[in-house]
């Protein structure tokens, strides 16, 4: 816990206190939220100093920091996902769809209807809709963010891929701590193959606008060091709608196909994420310190998509073939004079160049991405028209063409 009360004042404390001499709080201390006895723990490792119940000591049952409380809760509106272990664990079993709905009995207690659960949720700030398994791990890793991911907590949620053993929670979501980034950035960069769908958790450390296209991008974390390297954690999309409600200081569980992305001076962990369900946010209510209900972007629309698709072979066919193009800009004479460029030395004037990519030497610049995953075999389909002005009630699952490849755990449900 990242903060406590002094029981005699009702004081707040923050954990930044810890360790001071002369202690500038009286003990005895409680919890936030209830009145339990909690003490102050000094930082240790990669764990930050924090408050920690006192021994044998519970929270009060409608505490907001209670585990086996918020346990049962997401196992409730889990649709059968989640399930509370013999030894009092969260196992949260991820489908072999991420985003399916699966058949399921309720239990008493549970949320009666997948209907009534939208329903419910319709109610609060949870629109439009994630997935029950994304629903989920955006309330584990937010319950954990309330406990400022004390590894005690972390220690009770587990997670099983479809078809696989139980792994622990820190090996399905990465974060916040450097130490966790810089383990998924060694896995990835050296192509340690991860049999499952990957999370990560992070804070937006600062939102900025790709170069040449002004999309906004967000980092979740700067120069995260892993050994020798040095790397970035940003979250990026082709569709700008994703990214536009991250702002800084927003709480994101962001799932996907994370990977080292080195054409960059510093390289990036980084998720391109597709679909909104893969972005789950949050934010800190500043008055109260707790977090509010995880929230989703809006789906991405057939039209961003036909557009995105249409602009990936825009660029293609202005790489291949710069001078049939008249939407290209006029590339600047060659002057066979001077020093050629290494690529001129093994290729005649007129054969095509490849796109020019610019060097991007400085952390604010981002490259222009490979966009070969928007390009399918069949010809662009027409414009669509314009939207209605009255966006769509968002269906679920959402819309999508069903040539775009996929992993496996992203592949929709055919009926
Ligand atoms: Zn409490």
């Amino acid at each position: 816990m990242r903060s406590a009360r002094e029981q005699r004042s009702g004081r707040p404390v923050s954990a930044e206190e810890i360790g001071s001499k002369p202690e500038t709080f009286e003990s005895p201390l409680i919890c936030e939220f209830c009145d339990s006895i909690v003490e102050p723990v000094r930082g240790y490792k990669t764990v930050p100093a924090l408050f920690r119940l006192r021994r044998n000591l519970l929270h009060q049952p409608r505490c907001a920091l209670n585990p086996t409380e918020i346990i049962n809760d997401i196992a409730r509106g889990s649709h059968g996902l989640a399930h509370v272990t013999e030894q009092g664990l969260l196992r949260l079993e991820l489908p072999a769809d991420l985003i399916s709905i699966p058949p399921h009995t309720p239990e008493p207690g549970d949320e009666p209807h997948p209907d009534a659960t939208l329903i419910k949720h319709d109610t609060t700030t949870v629109r439009p809709f994630l997935p029950p398994a994304i629903t989920s791990a955006a309330k584990i890793a937010r319950f954990l963010q309330m406990h400022d991911f004390d590894p005690k907590i972390v220690e009770r949620f587990r997670v099983k891929p479809h078809g696989q053993s139980p792994v622990a929670w820190g090996r399905f979501c990465y974060g916040p701590t450097h130490e966790s980034y810089a383990e998924l950035y060694d896995r990835k960069r050296t192509r340690r193959t991860i049999p499952h769908p990957i999370a990560v958790y992070g804070t937006v450390q600062r939102v900025d606008q790709e170069r040449g296209s002004g999309r906004p991008y967000a980092t979740l974390a700067v120069n995260v060091t892993a050994g020798e390297h040095r790397h970035h954690v940003v979250l990026r999309s082709h569709f700008e709608t994703l990214i536009t409600p991250l702002a800084v200081g927003t709480h994101v569980l962001a799932v996907g196909d994370w990977d080292v992305f080195d054409r960059t001076h510093i390289p990036q962990l980084r998720l391109f994420a597709e679909d909104h369900w893969q972005v789950a946010y949050w934010t800190t209510n500043p008055a109260t310190g707790r977090p509010a209900e995880p929230a989703c972007p809006p789906p991405v629309t057939s039209r961003q998509r036909v557009l995105a698709r249409t602009e990936a072979r825009r660029r293609r066919n202005a790489a291949a073939t710069p001078q049939s193009s008249t939407a290209t800009p006029p590339t600047p004479p060659v002057k066979t004079e001077s020093t050629p460029p290494p690529q001129a030395t093994v290729r005649s004037a007129r054969d095509q160049p490849i796109a020019e990519q610019p060097i991007t030497p400085t952390y604010e610049e981002a490259p222009t991405e490979p966009t070969d995953h928007l390009i399918t075999e069949q010809p662009v389909p027409p414009p669509l028209p314009p939207p209605p002005p009255v966006p769509p009630r968002p269906t679920y699952p959402p819309e999508e063409p069903a040539s775009r490849p996929r992993r496996r755990w992203f592949r929709r449900r055919r009926p």
